[in-house]
């Protein structure tokens, strides 16, 4: 993934002759979907031909003297759909240090930790140059789409919060990390730099110690953060000072070197933030960076919950979503930078990877079974898409993944040329779910973004949150927990608690909780911080600040035991209640 949480300075570019350039080349290819898609396919399939994976499917068919469209239509016959766990004992043997042809001609001597399809659990795919590649090019090109509504002088500074993991060595001695952690120590990180104009202010030490924030949430995060540390910084900047909090030595050093006491300067802040603390931070963003012409991150799906405090930061500086894509795969690009958030789509690149779309209905009135969120019919190719239907994305890369199920839902939401233009779902796993009841991380967002509307009008506002399926008591119900700031009294929390038990519009769980058998919504306040304490735990485990999304419905006994422990108040909806007693007295 992609470095993004951006702001960038006004000024003005001179680099538009590489943006006509790469803008050019992406409209030609975009024109032409079908016919790229199947000589990608077969670009793929050449250099990785004989790899032990595909001879499994594909025996010892001679695919290199091949026509390229019979190719794909045996490709796509013969080679069956694969989930992470499909391909997990041949992605161990290469961790194991296995170095022959495996998933890829090429030795892989990198692998990049996902959060894709599997959830709380590390999960290993394939890095190669080609990822690293990639990421500079839908970089550049989303930069020159940006550079057209928001020019950036040349030279000029991005402020950039950029975290990551170690990167560590598997028993075979490849080295593994996420992906932003790779990129970031590449080559084409400083190519992208030089390429875009425009540079992060972190001395290298720096980053590559703590590398990028792709996701909105970290933006919240380090905000959030100054808002309680902005006294150290302030003195840090006056007597030309690092705060002890800061302990590795090489990032201390790296630093120390590029600054000095600057008393004039730290005054201003001082000001600046005591006005700030009084408007409860509203407009930090502008007060602070009064050039900064945007703010650039991935604040779509899971990111969505965070848009409020972000927009609250930002005060009408633009926000400009970041492009989609994993750690599998890029795969689309943002090509209107001016369009608020929640109605951004992404351009689907069809040269990064071989795309099949499978199709999904959603079967919530007709289907008992809890297990089968959607049905589902056979892939097609990425030129067969149609406008609002929604599908899950197989990805075929140039890194040994084939016919790979990413677990994200699309819609296809236009096109651009002839690529479809997707707007991302949400995850497909369900996440909650008692018995005949379905429901998606997008349900639950939908529900606690009305919940958190009540809470609003009441000068409180949601900070975090995430959610339970208990059946160990019965009936089973839903647990959600919150983390709120503000002062706010029974009698909201237990109309928010309402509201959301009756906003979940899934027929089995309206079903369900009139016969009672779900059981009343369970709201949890937890303490302020837990949230923190979540992340903390998750960074413990190996995940990279820069890649966390709090999980919103979780099944981990430490991060119940965390949630539970720090819980404050509790309430049970009442909704359905009046329901159940009017049938009773009948
Ligand atoms: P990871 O491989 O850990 O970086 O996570 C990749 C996943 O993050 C994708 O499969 C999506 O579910 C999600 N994601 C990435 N980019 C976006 C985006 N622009 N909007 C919404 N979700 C995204």
């Amino acid at each position: 993934m992609e470095p993004a949480a951006v702001i960038t300075n006004n000024q003005h570019n001179n680099n538009g002759k590489n943006d006509f350039d790469i803008i050019s080349s992406f409209e030609e290819v975009s024109k032409n979907v079908g016919s790229v898609q199947t000589l990608i396919l077969s670009q793929i399939l050449e250099l990785n031909y004989g790899v032990e994976y595909l001879q499994k499917w594909l025996g010892d068919l001679n695919i290199q003297e091949m026509d390229a469209c019979a190719l794909e239509t045996l490709f796509t016959s013969l080679v069956p759909l694969a989930s992470h766990v499909d391909l997990e004992p041949f992605i161990q043997r290469i961790a194991d240090g296995e170095t022959g042809p495996i998933l890829t001609q090429q030795p892989i001597t990198t692998l990049s930790l996902s959060s894709g399809t599997t959830e709380g659990r590390q999960k290993y795919v394939p890095f190669t140059r080609h990822s690293a590649q990639t990421t500079l090019q839908i970089y550049r090109l989303a930069a020159a789409y940006r550079s057209r509504v928001y020019p950036i002088r040349e030279g000029g500074r991005i402020l950039e919060f950029i975290y990551g993991s170690k990167q560590n060595k598997t028993e075979g001695g490849l080295i593994a990390g996420t992906a932003t952690t790779h990129y970031f120590s590449s080559e084409e990180f400083k190519i992208k730099q030089e390429m875009t104009k425009s540079f992060t202010c972190s001395p290298e030490e720096v980053i590559s110690e703590f590398i990028t924030s792709t996701f909105a949430y970290s933006i919240v995060q380090a905000f959030s953060t100054f808002e309680e540390l902005w006294k150290d910084i302030c003195n840090d900047i006056k007597e030309g000072t690092l705060s002890r909090r800061i302990k590795l030595l090489n990032m201390r050093k790296a630093v120390l070197n590029i600054i000095s006491p600057n008393p004039c300067l730290a005054s201003k802040i001082e000001a600046a933030c005591h006005e700030l603390q009084s408007l409860n931070w509203f407009g930090l963003i502008p007060k602070l960076w009064p050039n900064a012409k945007y703010v650039y991150s991935i604040m779509t799906g899971s990111m969505q919950p965070y848009l409020k405090k972000l927009r609250q930061y930002a005060n009408g500086v633009p926000l400009v979503s970041a492009d989609y894509g994993s750690t599998e795969s890029w795969i689309g690009v943002n090509l209107d930078p001016t369009l608020p958030p929640e109605n951004v789509t992404f351009a689907v690149i069809p040269t990064f990877s071989y795309f099949e779309f499978i199709p999904l209905y959603s079967p919530k009135q007709h289907c008992s079974s809890a297990i089968d969120d959607f049905m589902e019919d056979d892939p097609i190719p990425l030129s067969q898409v149609k406008v609002g239907q929604e599908y899950e994305i197989v990805l075929t890369t140039f890194t040994g993944l084939y016919r790979y199920k990413l677990g994200d839902v699309v819609e296809v939401a236009g096109f651009h040329n002839g690529t479809p233009k997707l707007n991302f779902i949400c995850r497909r796993k369900l996440i909650l779910t008692v018995n005949i009841d379905k429901n998606t991380e997008k349900d639950l967002q939908l529900v606690v973004e009305r919940g958190s509307q009540i809470l609003s009008k009441a000068q409180a506002e949601l900070v975090d949150f995430t959610s339970h399926a208990d059946l160990a008591n019965q009936p089973g119900h839903y647990v959600i927990y919150w983390e709120i700031k503000g002062e706010t009294g029974d009698k909201v929390l237990e109309e928010c608690c309402r509201e959301m038990d009756a906003s979940f519009v899934d027929h089995g769980y309206v079903v369900s909780r009139r016969t009672n058998s779900i059981g009343p919504l369970e709201l949890c306040i937890v303490e302020r911080g837990t949230f923190k304490k979540i992340l903390d735990y998750f960074i413990a485990n190996g995940s990279a600040l820069s890649q966390f999304k709090t999980p919103r419905c979780t099944n981990n006994q430490v991060i119940l035991r965390i949630l539970n422990l720090c819980t404050i108040r509790r309430f049970h909806s009442t909704a359905y209640y009046t329901m159940r007693l009017t049938k009773q007295n009948n």
